[in-house]
């Protein structure tokens, strides 16, 4: 267990989409991670409707269990805005018109160029007494409040905005009052092997290091390995040593470190080479993950999607007999894609997908979830046939784009 006297707190969501199912909650997600590692325990977490009375008792009884409350949502212009007269009713602070308030939102119109509506006024009411937090990417502005034992935090609902205001306000004000004792962590990304493997590989790890706890969470494919324990607790750097010794070419990141396909673009830079695709049932995902990266440029040629067999044969050169040979979804198939996109772009590397995404096109001999791959590059030919565990089109796609592109960034890192 961690430390029991680590300070705690209470996370509150407001809006009537998020009760209704219209909006995924991922506020409440973002603020629980952030709040776990700087070291405060998060108590629970509660979503409140459009009603005043409603806000306000989720906001008493979360104020009355956790040294710290942080609610999203509820600060914006219109009818159904009703966090700060909530927090009024809750703790017994007239709600005002806050002039630094007001010159916040006027201000942030006069930047954007626009005229302020009336209804924008209603953003500088606030609970009396409150500490204003400047939004600097939005017009609501936030607030913080004492509300003894507690200190509340009101912030806007927009993700985006919200992040900001924790970084910039909520965080460091934190960091001042409370004397935090962040946990230790460690994060390992792992591909090529599951849970139960990786318990059996590292399960020792506890054993070895008192105090160091072992924790799993699957993104699959990708699995991921977490090392937490007490800022004091000794050897957590030995442990990490470790593990990374144990997974070997299995790690492919870490804590805060590369996407997969950045991991591969760095691969290929450090070499000068570059790479195409050729793509059919992953309909340029793979592509989507690379471009997604800054610089990718640098690295990547270009990618086809060939859906069809014609596309295939035309845009490829997959010759006919082999497709009626073997079928598009086929090891042979592959390799003919992968090396029709190297030889007609001139990269030095291409991969290839195709396989049968579903729910239908899948027969006896290759059951929906059957994907194929092709790795090509200097001196190399790969192929691998999978049979990806079916949990539907979308994860069978995701799944095969990170397959590919590990299967290349191992092929770079052992030749032969
Ligand atoms: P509000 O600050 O209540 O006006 O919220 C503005 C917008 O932010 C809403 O329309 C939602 O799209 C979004 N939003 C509010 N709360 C959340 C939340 N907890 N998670 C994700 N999005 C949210
Ligand atoms: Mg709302």
């Amino acid at each position: 267990m961690l430390d029991r006297q680590a300070a705690t707190a209470f996370v509150v969501s407001q809006g009537e989409e998020l009760l209704s199912g219209q909006t995924l909650d991922t506020n409440a997600n973002f603020l629980c991670d952030r709040l776990t590692d700087l070291g405060l325990r998060v108590l629970g977490a509660a979503t409140a409707g459009d009603r005043t009375q409603d806000i306000a008792d989720v906001l008493a009884a979360s104020c009355a269990r956790a040294d710290v409350v942080i609610c999203t949502g509820g600060l914006g212009p219109t009818a159904d805005d009703l966090t700060a007269e909530a927090a009024s009713e809750a703790f017994g602070r007239p709600i005002e018109l806050r002039a630094d308030a007001l010159q916040q939102v006027e201000a942030r119109y006069r930047r954007a160029g626009r005229v302020m509506a009336d209804s924008n006024r209603r953003q500088a009411m606030l609970p009396r007494g409150c500490d204003l937090l400047e939004n600097p990417v939005g017009t609501a502005p936030g607030f913080a409040l004492d509300c003894s034992p507690a200190r509340l935090y009101c912030l806007p609902g927009v993700p985006f905005e919200m992040k900001r205001m924790w970084a910039d306000r909520v965080q460091p004000d934190l960091l001042d009052r409370l004397a935090l004792r962040p946990p230790q962590r460690r994060l390992f990304r792992v591909l090529g092997r599951g849970e139960s493997q990786l318990q059996d590989l590292l399960g020792d790890l506890p054993t070895l290091f008192p105090g160091v706890e072992l924790g799993f969470r699957t993104s699959m494919p990708e699995n991921q390995v977490k090392l937490v324990a007490e800022p004091d607790v000794p050897g957590l750097d030995d442990a990490a040593v470790l593990v990374r010794e144990r997974l070997g070419r299995d790690l492919f990141s870490e804590d805060g470190g590369e996407e997969l396909a950045a991991v591969v673009g760095g691969l290929l830079l450090r070499r000068g080479e570059r790479l195409a695709l050729a793509e059919s049932c992953t309909g340029g995902w793979i592509s989507h993950l690379i471009v997604t990266e800054a610089g990718s440029s640098r690295w990547f040629d270009r990618g086809w999607v060939t859906y069809s067999n014609q596309a295939k044969v035309q845009d490829l050169g997959v010759p006919l007999e082999l497709l009626e040979a073997h079928g598009a979804v086929s090891e042979p198939c592959a390799l003919a894609m992968a090396e029709g996109a190297r030889a007609r772009s001139g990269a030095d590397w291409a991969v290839s997908v195709t396989g049968i995404a579903g729910p239908e096109g899948g027969s006896e001999d290759k059951p929906v979830g059957t994907v194929c791959f092709g790795v090509v590059g200097p001196g190399v030919q790969r192929t691998r046939r999978m049979q990806i565990p079916s949990r539907g089109r979308t994860p069978t796609r995701r799944f095969s784009a990170f397959i590919a592109l590990d299967m290349l960034r191992r092929q770079i890192l052992s030749p032969g």
